[in-house]
């Protein structure tokens, strides 16, 4: 039998959900839209939604033609492309009264620009009914196809993310269709396209990397001009993903970011229940002031 690590006491948290919350996902079914915050069943939607005016939408559909280890969304040969979906999500934006938004999608190997144009015309779409909301994009590498990358880069989001996950010793095992260097050219792509844009990455700690390996990973952010970094603990979304082997602690997480920030990150937010999208509000501020 399997041996599991047992859930530190910083990581039990109780889900709040009021009234609030059940009236948004009613909502998001009735435009037929995903949420990383549901599906992910993150524990912070209740002070990203309604206190942080946050959430993370997940567009091109719910099925990936990838399958990462670490990654609850369902892996299949997705069928559907939405061209209405840009202005639903738009609408979602504006009734929730966002303050930032964080659109992802699942990686759309099938198509030949990986979903990059339904992608910009979200982030479009948003900026023409929410000019007020800050917009941050996170795609897949699409493939390294940088004609894709530059179709999303026209749309101007606010913050380019493109998340590198874990260090490169353990990318193949925990993202085998994606490849570390490739992540590492694609933000620095992106940055060259546009270099007023910041651009962010993620890395998620418990996989079984080293702390030198994962101030390697930092340091080679930082090579490829990456201003904003977030680290969190890997939570194991079911007996089929990979194990957690070790929950760092928050003072390590804390260790970590004065890492990060001495090596010229911009913005750094580090600790067991940080997201990607986590507290991404302050980012745009703090990165853009930089
Ligand atoms: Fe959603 Fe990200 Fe907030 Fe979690 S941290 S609730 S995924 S916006
Ligand atoms: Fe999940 Fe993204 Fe990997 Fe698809 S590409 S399985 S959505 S992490």
């Amino acid at each position: 039998k399997e041996e599991y690590l047992r859930k530190p006491e910083w990581l039990k948290i109780k889900l709040n959900t009021n009234e609030n919350y059940k009236g948004l996902k009613k909502m998001m079914r009735e435009k037929k839209l995903h949420t990383v915050c549901e599906e992910a069943k993150c524990p912070n939607i209740h002070e990203c939604w309604a206190v942080r005016k946050t959430a993370t939408f997940m567009i091109l559909g719910d099925v990936c033609t990838r399958a990462c280890r670490f990654c609850a969304v369902k892996t299949g040969l997705p069928t559907e492309l939405d061209w209405a979906e840009p202005e639903r999500v738009a609408d979602s934006v504006e009734q929730m009264g966002l303050k930032h938004v964080v659109i992802t999608a699942v990686a759309r190997d099938d198509l030949k620009d990986g979903g990059a144009a339904v992608f910009a015309e979200t982030v479009r779409a948003i900026r023409r009914k929410n000019p007020f909301c800050s917009i941050e994009v996170l795609p897949s590498d699409m493939g390294g196809q940088y004609e894709a990358l530059e179709t999303l880069m026209d749309a101007k989001p606010d913050i380019m993310n493109h998340n590198i996950e874990t260090v490169e010793r353990l990318t193949p095992r925990v993202r085998a269709r994606a490849k570390y260097r490739r992540t590492l050219e694609f933000l620095q792509r992106a940055k060259e396209m546009n270099p007023e844009i910041p651009t962010k990455s993620s890395i998620m700690l418990g996989l079984g990397e080293t702390k030198e390996e994962i101030i390697q990973t930092l340091d080679d952010l930082r090579a490829h001009d990456v201003d904003i970094v977030t680290l969190g603990q890997y939570l194991q979304p079911s007996k089929k993903h990979l194990k957690v082997e070790k929950y760092w602690t928050p003072q390590e997480f804390l260790e970590l970011k004065d890492i990060a920030l001495e090596k010229g990150f911009k913005h750094c937010e580090s600790g067991p229940m940080v997201r990607s999208s986590y507290h991404a509000d302050e980012q745009v501020n703090a990165a853009k002031k930089a």
